[in-house]
């Protein structure tokens, strides 16, 4: 975000009871009791100030990809982060530092990187949303999380309008997660986020969904427009991607974060499948184990507790490619989104005693509709 002066005077620009579902690719939600869309740093803390100055709640919307905002709308300041640009700093001669300003899309960045010949982010192609909201839960897809490239994110504290840098150490990355989405949501609007790239233009093929994509294709040595482009396909085939026209996608991608479990939980679940035949007698569920812990797979938990692709509650249904994401078939309600990931949540805890985790961020809600 630059700091210039706004182009319209902030009055001119904030709209009252202004509709928010077609600003989320689930399309649901009521209004935003005052909405103004942010270009630049100056533009954003003037907002910030006129909210605070009448005791208003602040959101800040993104590209509204990972959000499911409640029927009764949001009742502060809606401000939509519309800044663009970029900087390269070429300071030496393995990588570039690409600094993005948080209301690009992401999508783009990373085919821009691509073309230059940048390595780093292109397993994360197709990730619907934008620059600033990557840090937020520290997006990750097909073997590549935003947090390895990330060297630097810039941010407004709400609470007292000065600027913050972090380094990535600062961040608390985890999976799916950093310290924005938990200790300091809410806090913090990201301005800014600079990303390394290494030149040497090799990509990483470490996800073994993509590794036998690649090679059904033939590709051996694969390039990084060929690790995006198959990412991309693969993305496509699951309706993984922000696409307008494809009735799947009307989703916030994944609704349930892949659960951690202790070895002795996964060795009740192995008991438990292996006992109502779910798999062969010697076969495990889908699985990655690290140190003490493992971590499954929410789509096969949520196919094997009965609620196959496809599954419907009222207007709301899981995705017909992908168990995981739950779509509006149309006109659904926030609340028929949220009874049917409770309906997914109950089951796979009352098969296999796993609560779920929801993904994505609740806003307007009186209560967590996941507490618990
Ligand atoms: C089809 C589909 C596929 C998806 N696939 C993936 C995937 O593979 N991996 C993955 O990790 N995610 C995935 N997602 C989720 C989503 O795209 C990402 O979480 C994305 O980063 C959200 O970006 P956004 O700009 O849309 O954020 P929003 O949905 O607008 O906001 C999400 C959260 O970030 C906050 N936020 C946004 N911008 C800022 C800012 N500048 N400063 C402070 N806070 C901010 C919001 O307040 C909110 O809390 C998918 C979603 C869809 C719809």
């Amino acid at each position: 975000m630059s700091s210039e002066k706004p182009s319209l005077p902030l009055h001119e620009r904030m709209v009252c009871n202004h509709p928010l579902a077609h600003h989320t690719t689930i399309g649901v939600g009521g209004p935003a009791r005052y909405f103004m869309p942010a270009a630049t740093t100056d533009e954003l803390r003037y907002a910030l100030l006129w909210a605070a100055d009448r005791h208003l709640p602040v959101f800040v919307l993104g590209g509204g990809s990972n959000v499911v905002i409640a029927d009764s709308g949001f009742p502060g300041l809606v401000v939509q982060i519309v800044s663009r640009g970029w900087q390269v700093e070429e300071r030496d001669t393995e990588s570039v530092i690409l600094r993005v300003a948080s209301g690009e899309r992401w999508d783009y960045v990373v085919e821009e990187a691509v073309a230059q010949g940048w390595a780093g982010i292109e397993c994360l192609a197709g990730i619907p949303g934008q620059v600033g909201a990557t840090p937020i839960q520290n997006v990750g897809a097909y073997g590549q999380q935003v947090s390895e490239s990330i060297v630097e994110v810039k941010a407004i504290d709400v609470t007292t309008g000065q600027a913050v840098t972090f380094t990535a150490q600062d961040c608390a990355f985890g999976y799916r997660t950093s310290r924005f989405k938990t200790a300091d949501a809410g806090r913090y609007v990201i301005v800014e986020v600079a990303y390394r790239l290494l030149r040497d233009g090799i990509p990483t093929v470490r996800y073994a969904e993509l590794a036998a994509y690649l090679d059904e294709q033939k590709i051996r040595t694969p390039t990084l427009a060929q690790v995006r482009g198959a990412v991309r396909a693969i993305r496509a085939r699951k309706s993984m991607l922000a696409d307008p026209n494809d009735p799947n996608a009307r989703s916030c991608g994944s609704f349930f974060i892949n659960p951690t479990v202790s070895r002795k939980q996964f060795e009740e679940l192995v008991e438990i499948a292996r006992r109502k035949a779910m798999i062969s007698a010697d076969a495990f569920p889908p699985h990655y184990a690290s140190g003490d812990e493992v971590k499954l797979s929410a789509a096969w938990l949520i196919e094997h507790a009965g609620l196959r692709r496809g599954t419907r509650l009222g207007p709301a249904a899981l995705s017909q490619k992908h168990a995981l994401a739950i779509v509006n078939l149309g006109g659904a309600k926030a609340r028929d989104i949220i009874a049917l990931a409770q309906l997914v949540r109950s089951q796979v805890f009352e098969r296999f005693g796993i609560l779920l985790q929801p993904e994505p961020v609740f806003v307007g809600f009186e209560t967590d509709p996941f507490a618990s």
